[in-house]
């Protein structure tokens, strides 16, 4: 096992990989920009490096300046987080020549599904079932009509290199297709430097649905189940369970095991999402993500496992703790995204923190890295928390997370906990009854 671990992220999900390592008996090292000498991080770690000014493309996305903290404190092995450079396949490429450990998947397997035809393709020849689209990239307006017409309208023209929800354009009949095409191939352009594009069919109220999938690396692959991730504002999560209220165990059991065996003939290493639209019963895989889900603790909750241990524990060449006839869920879980955002635009919020109480009692986590008189600093993303509840059934972990959210006390800037708050008033969130489009309509009639 290893002795030291850097983590090259900030916020709460450096905190997260921090306290895991720590009960591990691992040393930490933190890295921080120069905003963020003062953060919970740089703290909490046994030994911190400044690595750069507060733009993360001088620091945060540094790869020169991460492997030299490495080297400085004698880290072993880098945590990646989510984010950053948590999906860059050159970083885990430059670790490998310097004899650093990555606490991640393969390379290889990171740089195959960050192209989303890649992956598309490879989770076809897994047996994975995919969204019906085009076969790769689509060059011009005229092969996009062709492809539309062999599919039918409505379609949805993605970015290869996408991410984030940006450069998605959805043509609802043949009138539109141009002018969709055009737009994503500029925003695809302008967000990730590269215009291909690609075509799905455009799902009309699906949900998300995504796998939470472990492997060892050699061979041996497990599922923890599903979280449904519906309740999206511009394809940006805010709310999440698991499990998805309207799976079946049998559609679990299926999907899971697809998934699982996919992830074994690959090879796969470590902690990975296999990201689902979910409509009328069947499964239809958008993408996968290769590293840990800022969601990752409601399936933490249900199964009562530490996915990061797990991550080091494999990074480090041991065997995983459990097998797939080890994982019984246990209730139900739900994590809100606490923003410090201004509604009803969402507009970043950033300032200092005048008063921060974290609630408690049974069944209720809390993952952040605020304190009484932080300043949030106006550089990076805008979650600065996680409440995550865990109940013997859904009910109950509603009711909890209500509770949880009353006690939950963020002064000094603006964020989304009033949100939650209302949201949990609304008989479709008692019922679990929500495709991915609800949360927009609805904040479109309240707001
Ligand atoms: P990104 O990597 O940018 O997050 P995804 O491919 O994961 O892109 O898609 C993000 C979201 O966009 C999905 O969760 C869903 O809300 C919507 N979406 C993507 N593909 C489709 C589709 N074929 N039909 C309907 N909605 C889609």
């Amino acid at each position: 096992m290893f002795d030291k671990i850097l983590i090259a992220n900030r916020g709460e999900i450096a905190l997260r990989v921090i306290r895991a390592a720590r009960e591990m008996g691992i040393a930490s090292v933190a890295v921080h920009s120069v905003a963020d000498a003062d953060a919970m991080h740089v703290r909490m770690a046994d030994e911190s490096v400044c690595i750069g000014p507060n733009p993360s493309s001088e620091s945060y996305l540094s790869i020169p300046a991460i492997v030299a903290a490495c080297e400085i404190t004698g880290a072993q092995a880098i945590h990646p987080g989510y984010g950053f450079l948590s999906e860059n396949a050159t970083f885990v490429q430059v670790l490998e020549d310097h004899g650093i450990a990555f606490i991640g998947p393969k390379a290889e397997h990171i740089r195959i599904m960050g192209d989303k035809i890649t992956a598309k393709d490879t989770a076809k020849k897994l047996g994975i079932p995919v969204v019906p689209g085009s076969d790769g990239g689509v060059p011009d307006v005229e092969a996009a009509k062709k492809v539309a017409a062999e599919i039918g309208y409505p379609v949805i023209i993605k970015a290869t290199a996408g991410g984030g929800g940006r450069g998605m354009k959805v043509a609802l009949n043949a009138d539109e297709i141009e002018i969709a095409f055009r737009t994503a191939r500029s925003e695809a352009k302008a967000a990730f430097g590269n215009d291909e594009v690609y075509m799905e069919k455009y799902l009309q109220k699906p949900r998300h649905i995504e796998v939470q999938v472990f492997g060892d690396g050699r061979g041996r692959a497990v599922h923890l189940g599903e979280r449904d991730c519906s309740l999206q504002r511009r394809h940006q999560k805010v709310f999440e369970e698991a499990p998805g209220p309207c799976i079946t165990p049998e559609q679990r059991d299926r999907i899971g095991m697809i998934c699982a065996n996919a992830m074994g003939e690959l090879g796969y290493s470590g902690a990975g999402t296999i990201e689902f639209l979910f409509e009328d019963g069947e499964f239809y895989f958008i993408e996968m993500n290769t590293r840990l889900q800022v969601e990752h603790p409601v399936t933490e909750g249900i199964f009562g496992v530490d996915l990061v241990r797990e991550q080091i524990r494999v990074a480090a060449g041991e065997e995983m703790s459990f097998r797939q006839e080890d994982l019984q869920i246990r209730g139900h879980a739900i994590e809100v995204r606490i923003n410090a955002e201004r509604l009803p635009n969402f507009a970043p919020c950033p300032g200092k923190i005048t008063q921060y109480h974290a609630p408690g009692g049974l069944g209720v986590r809390i993952d952040s890295a605020l304190y009484d008189g932080y300043k949030i600093p106006p550089y990076y993303d805008s979650l600065i928390g996680k409440l995550i509840v865990h109940g013997l059934d859904r009910q109950e972990a509603l009711a909890r997370l209500n509770r949880a959210l009353g006690e939950l006390i963020v002064d000094g800037v603006d964020t989304t906990i009033p949100l939650f708050r209302q949201l949990l008033e609304e008989p479709d969130i008692q019922g679990g009854d929500y495709s991915i489009h609800w949360l927009e309509k609805w904040l479109a009639r309240t707001y």
